[in-house]
């Protein structure tokens, strides 16, 4: 009878049990190409085997066949080789062989592992997670946790929303009013769960709060991506969800008013004034600050609801008016278009790709700026679109982590399809990305709360092709991650599979550690423990 096969999060496109085993000890040396460096360390870390290896036997090649961030791990009775093309495809290989050790039997410091062959490619090159620090605010110990995990799921873009109403997050030398004024609000949070089910009660919750990243830290936490083969993109939303900016800055705004930092929760209609020259040096020298931070080619420009302000720039601004004139246009809309291409130049200018959440693209949005489906539109739209430019997806509910688990339950997650979902095929979609916007999302428990386990099914679709999913095989394999997890203490929700239903408060947003969910989780952890 053959071995059985170790729990696999994403599922690898083959694997195929071989005979026999290989010992591996703290003595197991590596052996490694230079270039595939990230991947041997990340390996012998693991192992913590001695740095001088100079007979490998974990070896790590380079075999130019195979498929971009792909790999082939052959453990066999010799020995373990991984190839890959590349660093990412080395990396995950090293991922594989981890999470395989990890499930292996062990005795006296010595693991015996299966011997296999495996055979993984990802589906999509774009596999991404993003935080929203501008509403809470989680730190630097938080954010490297989150790396390291989404890098055992082999997820390889972290899109990092660092301003909004609700606080600007990123030092600022060049603006120091941004962190004096707007990485500041007066209160944390609007208390009262009560919220979506029409209870009158909301109040105000919290202290003060205060809290942006120091230029070393964002740095430091780059450069511990970068070794995770994970690339961080910055959003600057521009130009709505600016209201922290304005309070710094109310030059920036169209009725030039006093404005607070937003400590509630909605959509507000103070956003730039877009038809003035200064608005436009500010953002420049903004973005090239911001930029000089983040080495990777893509940058989140936001452009998401905004149409509020659209009435002011229509009805209130007579500068914004008089740039409509200029234009020979008469719609907001359309001079949002003519906004977020000039920020698209000054992207491109200092050699970034833009991105542009689906709700802020028109006709004459340029076509290299890269799409962020959020929104629900027409099949007719996303083909016209898709047909254009290239595409991000994260569909909203599927792939919204902040929603509830009632609402957006593990296997929902699971079966979501980018095709099923209007894309007509996925030539031109990067790939996918799971949100987790942070109004009710006040903690970093909290936080790890909304996203795992639902991360692991959104792994997997990002990853292994279709016609290899299966969700009873997923939620077999889960069980491990499940114990992985609470080795790890992150804090994952219990509440799915049918269990969500015993919720009686099915509220959109689990709303954080003041939730029903979140309770409902605490009351099944404590019982476990009992266990
Ligand atoms: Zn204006």
């Amino acid at each position: 009878m053959s071995l059985p096969k170790y729990s696999i999060i994403p599922k690898p496109q083959k694997y195929d049990v071989l005979d026999g085993t290989y010992i591996v000890t703290s003595e197991t040396e590596v052996l490694c190409v230079p270039e595939f460096m990230k991947a041997g360390k990340y390996i012998s870390n693991f192992l913590k085997t001695k740095k001088d290896a100079h007979e490998g036997s974990i070896k790590i090649v380079k075999d130019t066949k195979i498929p971009a961030e792909g790999y082939r791990l052959k453990v066999s009775t010799d020995g373990v080789v991984i190839s890959a093309s590349d660093e990412n495809g080395a990396f995950y290989g090293t991922v594989t062989l981890k999470i395989m050790l990890m499930q292996s039997k062990k005795a006296s410091g010595v693991a015996v592992l299966n011997c296999a062959y495996i055979y993984d490619y990802p589906k999509y090159s774009y596999r991404g997670g993003m935080m929203d620090e501008a509403r809470h605010f989680f730190g630097v110990d938080a954010v490297k946790k989150t790396l390291d995990n989404m890098a055992l799921l082999k997820l390889n873009k972290f899109h990092w929303h660092l301003c909004d109403d609700h606080g600007y997050r990123i030092e600022s030398e060049v603006f120091p009013l941004l962190n004096e004024i707007a990485s500041k609000r007066k209160y944390e949070f609007l208390g009262g769960a009560e919220i979506l089910s029409k209870i009158p009660g909301l109040q105000k919750g919290g202290n003060e709060y205060f809290h942006y990243y120091k230029k070393d830290e964002i740095r430091e936490i780059v450069e511990y991506a970068k070794n995770l083969c994970i690339d961080i993109i910055p959003e600057i939303d521009l130009p709505g969800h600016t209201v922290a900016m304005l309070a710094a800055y109310p030059q920036l705004s169209c009725l030039k008013e006093n404005y607070e930092v937003f400590c509630e929760n909605g959509i507000t209609k103070d956003v730039l004034c877009v038809g003035q020259d200064e608005t436009y040096d500010f953002v420049e020298k903004l973005l090239t600050e911001v930029a000089e931070l983040f080495p990777y080619k893509y940058f989140h420009m936001g452009g998401d609801e905004a149409s509020k302000g659209h009435k002011i720039w229509e009805k209130e601004c007579p500068v914004c008016q008089a740039k409509m004139k200029e234009l020979g246009i008469t719609k907001g809309k359309e001079l949002q278009v003519y906004f977020n291409n000039r920020v698209n130049d000054m992207l491109k200018k200092i050699g970034k790709t833009s991105i542009e959440w689906n709700d802020g693209l028109g006709d004459n949005t340029d076509s290299d700026v890269v799409g962020h489906y959020w929104i629900l539109r027409t099949p007719s739209w996303i083909k016209e679109e898709n047909d254009k430019r290239k595409f991000i997806v994260s569909t909203c509910p599927s792939l919204y982590f902040d929603y509830s688990h009632a609402v957006v339950p593990l296997k929902k997650v699971y079966n979501f399809d980018v095709v099923k979902s209007g894309f007509v095929n996925d030539k031109n979609v990067l790939g996918i990305e799971f949100e987790s916007w942070s109004e009710w999302i006040d903690t970093y428990d909290a936080w790890e709360f909304s996203v795992y386990p639902r991360v692991f099914a959104f792994a997997e679709i990002s990853w292994t092709e279709d016609k290899f999913k299966n969700y009873k095989d997923f939620y077999k394999r889960l069980n491990f991650f499940k114990m992985y997890m609470k080795s790890k203490n992150i804090n994952y929700s219990r509440i799915e599979k049918k269990l969500w239903l015993k919720v009686k408060n099915k509220t959109v947003f689990h709303l954080g550690n003041r939730g029903a969910e979140y309770k409902y989780n605490e009351k099944i952890k404590e019982s476990e423990n009992k266990e």
